[in-house]
């Protein structure tokens, strides 16, 4: 009699927003994109990495990236966020769970993303340790309005489908 596996899956939700400053680069996820604005906040504020992060701790239940990384401790202070993923990443695989996949959006008027998708996905994967094809990631505009479109703000989003596997 072999062992009985058992796949959980389970789903879960990121989203985040993070103001913008005049000069670049832009760091998002992972990678530094050149344009003539950056986002500003207590870690290095890459808005991309925080929505996967607590998509991933979401999906296990866990506390959120606020809680696991407060902006109350002097060491969160520009922080580089694929070595918060990797260590909320790391929580979250040590309870038993692998990466289904990733889903992203990045809501932006400005960059154009088109060009970039491919290195950010890759560079994602790479965090998780996963194949780049179980990263997807689509870019918007906020169509001119609001503080999106009038390029205050870029929020991102994102799913994450992961199982826990049990072995009995
Ligand atoms: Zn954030």
């Amino acid at each position: 009699m072999g062992d009985v596996v058992t796949k959980s899956p389970r789903v879960g939700i990121g989203h985040d927003t993070h103001r913008l400053e005049p000069g670049g680069p832009l760091r998002l996820g992972g990678v530094d994109i050149d344009h003539d604005r950056h986002l500003v906040g207590h870690s290095d504020a890459d808005v991309l990495l925080h929505a996967v992060t607590d998509a991933l701790l979401g999906a296990a239940a866990l506390d959120d990236i606020g809680a696991m990384f407060p902006d109350t401790d002097a060491a969160n202070a520009n922080r580089d966020s694929a070595d918060m993923l990797h260590r909320a990443w790391r929580r979250v695989a040590a309870a038993g769970y692998q990466i289904e996949n990733l889903d992203c959006v990045v809501l932006a008027q400005r960059p154009k993303l088109a060009s970039h998708r491919q290195r950010i996905a890759t560079r994602i994967a790479e965090i998780l340790d996963i194949a780049a094809d179980r990263v997807g990631l689509k870019a918007k505009t906020g169509e001119g309005v609001g503080p999106i479109g009038r390029e205050e703000a870029i929020t991102a989003q994102c799913v994450a489908l992961v199982t826990q596997v049990s072995r009995r």
